[in-house]
């Protein structure tokens, strides 16, 4: 019976959550769920304004050929929405998508069926795994080669085993020593050719995993930032940890997994030559087996994937924890956040667990049906013993070919399988990192410049950080802007908390892209300058700076690896930090915490001023970079900023107008647009909405 939802707006919600799920677990990922979800959101909302909230609505979603089919039923009269959309947004969110729904009519039910396209098939995450491991051909080759030698010495050894029985009851001492020798030289040389092997396999993954993981994090650090801020810390680390490690390991395991089903095969080929009836009867049981366990595996892979969503987001939050911490125990959140921490873990238990007893419950099936198989072999063989079909010998060798055959084999066939399950939903989530659709990557222009003189332009500039969720009406934080700066002029900009000072600064380095409007540097549009040219002649000193976990030295080095030890003095002199440096016990060398947690908050913002000044550029932009700064080291910066007033272009947030007064120009921002501009005089004699911001702050200090 299939469950139905009414379709008010709440129902809607639980309707998209339960589909959500579903379609979930049979592996519809990135844009293809976005775009489901969005337009099946667009559909049941023009529904339910046709028909009313009381129609019902039901799905279904089922896996078939490497697609996955939703059939969404609206009970009803005939209404193709799909075809007239009256809805604008329905048309963008099927623009140009190749799995859009089809809509057909019967029986009093209107059904909308998307077929969508799965790009998690087998084949393609093998192909994308053998990326990786393929640059290490020769360890896998040499590793499945001394596999495959010890595989045939192991078919070798029940042969040689059955013949010392034989010579045991026969009592022939001389043909018992003989096979005695043999058997521990073919167990010695496989026990040599096994190490070899499993050190070529060793050799293979730690290769792998280097270029694989260097390769992810590169990718990642390519990730935009509005995708960045969209997804949790804890997708990232997952998938650059976990499931960077699971994919190096996939050819390893599968080519040691695939060797030992060429010893199994071996034995069945020698078990033909024993007895074909034997042989027949082994094949059935193993065919048997082999199906419950395919069954295991399908369901398995659905559950495992939920428990990694939920993983995630459990991840996500102990990051948040970590670097949040220090604020946790200012504000005194422990409460709140240990509810949401308990309830993310035990969502992530409970689907493990669910996981874990779900396969337990089919693993206890499977080797039930096992031991029945054992159970039918010995007793064929006891009748074919007993009639005298075989000889003690054939049956002692096909026995011992069977106990090495039928457990480990069905075992196996498990693993392989739990293996390739792993290996796919890892892989379905590396590929998804690497893929621009999930997670679309920064794309710079290719005009190259060298000798930036730092002129910023910007020509009616509109901007949204919400821009691409496409059924919220867009509250615009930048709304056709205009401006210049002319190089080495030193601007500030300012305005109440909110008015889109900071986005301007992340316009201009791009960390995010202007929706329509241009801006400039030099004259040359930012989306057409090269990586190169664009960030290296813009530093930017943020309200939180990122210190690495490194001596204040190697801090430093990041911005300008070449740096003399002249260079690195000045640059912290300038930003009056040398002084400080000097007095600690280490000096240069001294180690700092975690995103520099063993600095002030003002030291913080020296270093990555002082970072800025040794990466030298045509633009430095500081945002509220002064602001934990006490007055006497804020005069000092000031000075330092005076310094290379001229040579540089200098576009300051002012989070204290009293910081900025001296400033060439100053830009105040309102209603996403700069609403007055000029010098700290001019301003304060004609526009009212400055002289009650400076009057205010006049006040409150
Ligand atoms: P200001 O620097 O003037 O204080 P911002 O430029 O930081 O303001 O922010 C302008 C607006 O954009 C604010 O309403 C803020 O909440 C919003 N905003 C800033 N960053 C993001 C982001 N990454 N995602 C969504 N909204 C954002």
């Amino acid at each position: 019976m299939r469950k139905e939802w009414g379709l008010n707006n709440s129902s809607i919600e639980g309707f998209l959550g339960a589909m959500q799920r579903e379609v979930d677990r049979v592996g519809v990922t990135g844009d293809d769920m976005l775009r489901l979800r969005l337009s099946v959101e667009e559909i049941l909302l023009g529904y339910q304004e046709h028909f009313g909230e009381d129609t019902t609505v039901s799905f279904s979603v089922r896996k078939r050929c490497g697609y996955a089919l939703v059939d969404i039923l609206v009970s009803g009269c005939s209404l193709n929405l799909i075809d007239h959309p009256e809805s604008l947004i329905l048309i963008k969110v099927l623009h140009n998508w190749p799995n859009a729904p089809s809509w057909d009519y019967y029986n009093g039910l209107n059904r909308i069926s998307y077929s969508v396209r799965l790009n998690n098939s087998l084949s393609d995450n093998l192909r994308f795994a053998w990326k990786y491991t393929g640059q290490n051909e020769a360890y896998l080759m040499l590793a499945v080669l001394l596999q495959l030698i010890s595989v045939g010495l192991l078919i070798v050894a029940p042969v040689i085993s059955a013949k010392i029985i034989v010579a045991f009851t026969q009592k022939a001492t001389s043909q018992l020593i003989l096979t005695a020798v043999m058997l521990f030289a073919v167990n010695i040389v496989s026990q040599v050719v096994t190490s070899g092997s499993n050190l070529a396999y060793n050799k293979l993954y730690n290769r792998t995993l280097t270029i694989l993981e260097t390769d992810i994090s590169s990718t990642v650090l390519r990730i935009t930032n509005q995708s960045f801020s969209s997804n949790g810390t804890g997708l990232f680390i997952q998938r650059l940890t976990t499931d960077t490690s699971n994919l190096a390991n996939a050819f390893n395991t599968l080519a040691d997994n695939l060797s030992q089903a060429c010893q199994y095969i071996g034995i069945l080929i020698a078990m033909c030559f024993v007895s074909p009836l034997v042989f027949a009867v082994v094949v059935v049981l193993m065919v048997v087996q082999t199906l419950l366990e395919l069954n295991r595996e399908r369901i398995s892979q659905k559950n495992g994937r939920l428990y990694r969503n939920e993983n995630e987001r459990y991840t996500g939050i102990i990051g948040e924890m970590v670097r949040g911490a220090g604020d946790i125990k200012l504000i005194h959140a422990e409460p709140a956040f240990e509810d949401e921490l308990k309830s993310r873990i035990n969502s992530a238990n409970d689907s493990r667990l669910f996981w874990y007893a779900k396969n337990l419950m089919y693993r206890l099936i499977n080797s039930g049906v096992k031991e029945t198989g054992s159970l039918i072999f010995i007793t064929l063989l006891a009748i074919l013993l007993m009639k005298g079909n075989l000889p003690v010998a054939s049956v002692l060798i096909l026995f011992n070919y069977y106990t090495s055959l039928g457990t480990p084999a069905v075992t196996l066939m498990g693993n392989i399988l739990d293996f390739l399950t792993e290996m796919n939903l890892s892989c379905e989530r590396l590929r998804a990192l690497t893929d621009d659709k999930s997670f679309p990557k920064e794309i710079f222009g290719t005009v190259s410049k060298k000798d930036i003189k730092g002129a910023v332009r910007f020509e009616n500039v509109r901007f949204s950080y919400n821009i691409s969720k496409l059924n919220t009406s867009t509250r615009w934080v930048l709304y056709d802007m205009s401006f210049d700066i002319t190089p080495g002029e030193t601007v500030a900009l300012v305005g109440k908390s909110g008015s889109g000072k900071t986005t301007i600064l992340n316009l201009i380095s791009r960390l995010y892209d202007a929706f329509s409007g241009n801006v400039f540097i030099d004259g040359i549009n930012v989306k057409e300058l090269d990586k190169e040219s664009l960030r290296g002649c813009i530093s930017v000193v943020t309200q939180t700076p990122y210190i690495f976990q490194m001596s204040i030295r190697d801090n430093l080095r990041i911005a300008k690896p070449d740096m003399t030890d002249e260079e690195m003095h000045r640059a912290a002199s300038l930003a009056c930090l040398d002084e400080e440096i000097e007095a600690k016990p280490e000096k240069y060398e001294t180690i700092v915490g975690e995103g520099g947690a063993t600095l002030s908050g003002g030291q913080r913002q020296r270093l990555a001023i002082a970072r800025s000044l040794l990466k030298g550029c045509s633009i430095l932009m500081l945002d509220e970079a002064t602001s934990a700064l006490d007055n006497i080291t804020q005069a000092k910066i000031q000075q330092a900023i005076e310094n290379i007033h001229g040579q540089t272009t200098i576009i300051m947030v002012a989070h204290r107008l009293s910081t900025v007064v001296g400033a060439d120009r100053i830009m105040l921002v309102e209603g996403g647009r700069v609403l007055d501009q000029g010098t700290h005089q001019e301003l304060m004699e004609r526009c009212s909405s400055y002289r009650e911001l400076y009057l205010m702050e006049d006040d409150n200090e």
